[in-house]
């Protein structure tokens, strides 16, 4: 009998979003009202408070609206990383602005700090760092260059709930923003969804109006003002980003749920460490001593003495029915960005070396010990 196929990923929703869910569909509420006004002071208070949470309906929008609100436009450069989503450089191409690829530190798989450095230019308006995987980037060093240079930082943070920089959780740091993503593969998702965090009140501001048409709901007191209650104001050209009350529903539990996500992957996450440390494998590395790697991707890479290729990996482990993936097809290699800046592979050795090496194992909360093991098994076999 053959075992049945392990994803690479799954959401992890119960009876709670179920129950939540159906609530909202029986309110008569379903855009954005008073369950993602909850998701977004839960969320809030997650990160300990002080904070603006802005819901939106994928990270994507998140992204693009932080950069809009920090004023970014076609006279700038926006820098990030080649090995991420065409979601964390898209946004910049979106408002006219340019963009500048760095290659990573081999070590994290983050951007390389001195590759960031040497790409600073007067146009330079942000850099979008990616927390990849799920481990933070060096913020101290990132923040610092940023301010001399009066440059703003967005974080991209889809893989980063929750993630420590000096144990400070992302969503909490000197940027000007972070943005959270609750994909269905995220570490806690509402099927699609974002989340803009900033401690900037006219950022938050802002977007609050961008995210929905343009439309200043602030603009007047409501309730002191003379005008009448369907009367609203259109300020400027705005998007149709808000998040609705049924994926709000969903956030507001599997938030509660995310102390207990985040002991599953770390168990599974050590548990792999151990299982495969004798094989030819680059293990990824961990959060320092302290911190809190959120364990969103378990990326590993062959070392040159493996006997086999990573796409004969992959084959090997799709026979054994199990599923993977390879995060990214560095951005340098596909075929916008690669054409737009006549960008190739020598530009950016490490990851471009990384890529050609790397797979992503399955690791997700309703993953048991016994399904892993399968993964661990299947790795011996084909690299032991
Ligand atoms: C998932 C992801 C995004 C986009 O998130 P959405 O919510 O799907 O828009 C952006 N950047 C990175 C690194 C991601 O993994």
């Amino acid at each position: 009998m053959s075992l049945p196929f392990l994803p690479f990923a799954l959401p992890d929703v119960g009876e709670e979003e179920v129950d939540e869910v159906a609530d909202t569909l029986r309110s008569g509420w379903l855009t954005t009202g008073p369950k993602v006004k909850r998701f977004e002071k839960a969320f809030g208070e997650f990160l300990g408070g002080g904070l603006e949470c802005l819901a939106v309906n994928s990270a994507t929008s998140g992204l693009h609206l932080a950069l809009e609100a920090l004023g970014i436009g076609s006279d700038h450069e926006v820098i990030t990383s080649t090995l991420t989503f065409t979601a964390s450089a898209e946004i910049a191409r979106y408002l006219g602005a340019d963009v500048r690829l760095v290659d990573i530190d081999p070590a994290t798989l983050n951007l390389d700090i001195d590759q960031v450095r040497k790409k600073i230019t007067k146009r330079t308006g942000a850099i979008i760092p990616v927390h990849y995987g799920g481990l933070a980037c060096e913020m101290d060093d990132l923040l610092d260059l940023a301010q001399q240079n009066d440059i703003k930082v967005v974080e991209d943070a889809a893989h980063a709930l929750p993630t420590t920089w000096r144990k400070c959780l992302v969503g909490t740091l000197d940027s000007d923003a972070a943005v959270f993503s609750f994909y269905a593969n995220k570490s806690m998702t509402t099927g699609e969804g974002g989340m803009v965090v900033t401690r900037d009140p006219q950022v938050a501001q802002r977007i609050k109006v961008m995210r929905l048409h343009g439309i200043d709901v602030d603009a007047f007191d409501r309730f002191t003002s003379d005008k009448p209650s369907w009367y609203y104001e259109v300020v400027a050209p705005g998007f149709k980003y808000n998040m609705t009350d049924i994926a709000g529903a969903i956030g507001i539990q599997q938030l509660a749920k995310l102390p207990g996500f985040l002991e599953r992957r770390r168990h599974l996450a050590a548990r792999y460490m151990e299982g495969l440390r004798n094989l030819p494998l680059r293990l990824p590395a961990d959060a320092p001593a302290g911190d809190t790697h959120a364990w969103h991707l378990f990326v590993v890479r062959l070392l040159d003495e493996a006997p086999t290729d990573r796409d004969q990996v992959i084959q090997h482990l799709s026979d054994c029915g199990i599923g993977t993936s390879v995060h990214y097809v560095p951005l340098h290699r596909q075929p916008y960005w690669r054409d737009s800046y006549e960008l190739v592979p020598e530009m950016y050795p490490n990851a471009d070396f990384a890529y050609q090496r790397m797979l992503t194992l399955p690791l997700y909360t309703r993953m048991t010990d016994q399904d892993q093991d399968r993964v661990i098994n299947a790795l011996h076999s084909v690299l032991g």
